[in-house]
This record gives structure tokens, C-alpha cells and sequence, in this order.
């Protein structure tokens, strides 16, 4: 691998045997171009030129998904349950913290005085699990019947890059705790694709086509969740 740099910007060059230059950026900014072996390093370099807006562009959109992503757990802050906005409040009390939705617009957090800002986020991921796990159980089956497959466990779980998870043998699916944020709709697409891959591997023809057969709309929950920090569905095994 080598480095090109391009005003401020480092560019990976990998060469391979491959007929297109492929060009990616990703989350953390960094930036790969992957290229066929036999061409010249002027012609790779002027391809990464005439990209270098759509480049910034990338990096400028990991940026804010970065910034929009961290929460300080302050007052009036907007915190998202199945695509809702709800408007945190804090409480203080020496009791055990608990959290609470309010008027289905607040959601209102109780903790010990002085809790830190760890403290919070870890009281939040543990209603976030909660939520999950009062959702999945139905939706499981619901599309147990539909598609006609048995899931034999299933479970939540932080992923930075998955939206979920299937180990096929083991019949065994997991589902990133992130989901609790989207819409449901786009829960219950994760929760179909990841059971749909207890029948076919690969995301190839077969794959798809049962995925349309049983939600037709897939692709533009696909499209919504693309656009989120976790930003792809895993498309590898
Ligand atoms: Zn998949």
C-alpha cells in the first residue's frame, strides 16, 4: 500500500487485479483507492482530483453523524426512541435512577446527585436494551410464520458497524442496540433480513428477491438506515 497525498489530504493507494479504480471513504476519514495494477500513478492521481469534492463531501457527512451521535445528557437535549424525539429531563434523588417518558414527549431520567455523564449513558443504554426486548419477541414471531423459519436465540448487543447479525447454524441472531433509536419499521427490517439469512447465505438474487417477496419495501428502509452513524448493514457474509 502506498500513500498519495493530494494537498492535505492522504489518499491509500492499493493496487490489485481489478478492471475500475474504486474509491472509498470512510468513517474516521480516511481514504482508499483501490486501483488495477497497471495503471500509472499520474492517471490514479488525476482520478483523485477530479473526486475531491465528492471525498470532502464524505468526510463532512462522518463529521456531523460523529458530532450528532455523542450526547452530553443535558437538560432539553433530544434523545430518539423508535424514531420519536423525546426531550430529556433530569432528576436528582438518592434513590435508585430510573428513567421514565413523560407526556410522550419527555423522557425523564432519575439519578443519584452528582451522577456523571458515564453514569447517564449507561442508565439510557440499559432502557434502550429494555425497549428492544419488549419489541423483538412479537416481531420474531410474526415473521417466524411468514417466512417459515425458526429462530433459536436472539439477543441485543452495541455494534459500530452491523445493524445485525445471523450465525445461521446456530439459528442465532443479534441486534444492535442502536435499532432502538430508528423507527420500528426499520427494526423489524433488520430483524426480517437477519431471518431471511437463516435460508440463504449470500446477498445474492435468491436473498433479495425473498426480501421483496416479504417486504416489499426493504430497500428504502435500507436507504433510511444508510444514512444513520452505523452506516451499513453488514453485506459480507
Ligand atoms: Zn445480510
Amino acid at each position: 500500500m502506498k500513500v498519495m497525498e493530494i494537498g492535505e489530504l492522504k489518499i491509500e493507494v492499493v493496487k490489485k487485479e481489478i478492471k475500475n479504480i474504486h474509491l472509498a471513504v470512510y468513517p474516521k476519514g480516511n481514504i482508499r483507492l483501490t486501483s488495477p495494477r497497471d495503471l500509472k500513478d499520474s492517471t490514479i492521481r488525476l482520478y483523485a482530483i477530479s473526486k475531491l469534492s465528492w471525498i470532502k463531501r464524505q468526510q463532512r457527512k462522518f463529521e456531523k453523524q460523529e458530532r450528532e451521535s455523542y450526547r452530553n445528557y443535558v437538560e432539553r437535549e433530544s434523545h430518539y426512541l423508535f424514531g420519536k424525539r423525546l426531550l430529556l429531563k433530569l432528576k436528582e434523588a438518592e434513590m435508585p435512577s430510573k428513567v421514565l417518558i413523560r407526556n410522550k414527549t419527555q423522557l425523564e431520567l432519575t439519578v443519584r446527585p452528582g451522577a456523571d455523564r458515564e453514569k447517564k449513558e449507561k442508565l439510557l443504554e440499559e432502557f434502550y436494551r429494555n425497549e428492544l426486548k419488549k419489541r423483538i419477541p412479537e416481531l420474531i414471531e410474526k415473521w417466524e410464520k411468514k417466512i417459515g423459519v425458526k429462530v433459536s436465540a436472539w439477543g441485543v448487543k452495541k455494534m459500530t458497524t452491523k445493524w445485525g447479525t445471523c450465525n445461521r447454524e446456530a439459528k442465532r441472531i443479534w441486534i444492535n442496540l442502536e435499532l432502538a433509536k430508528k423507527p420500528i419499521s426499520c427494526l423489524e427490517y433488520i430483524i426480517v433480513h437477519e431471518m431471511v439469512h437463516i435460508i440463504e447465505r449470500h446477498h445474492n438474487d435468491k436473498f433479495m428477491s425473498l426480501m421483496t417477496k416479504h417486504l416489499p419495501k426493504w430497500k428504502q428502509l435500507k436507504n433510511e438506515l444508510n444514512t444513520s452513524p452505523v452506516s451499513h448493514i453488514d453485506w459480507e457474509y
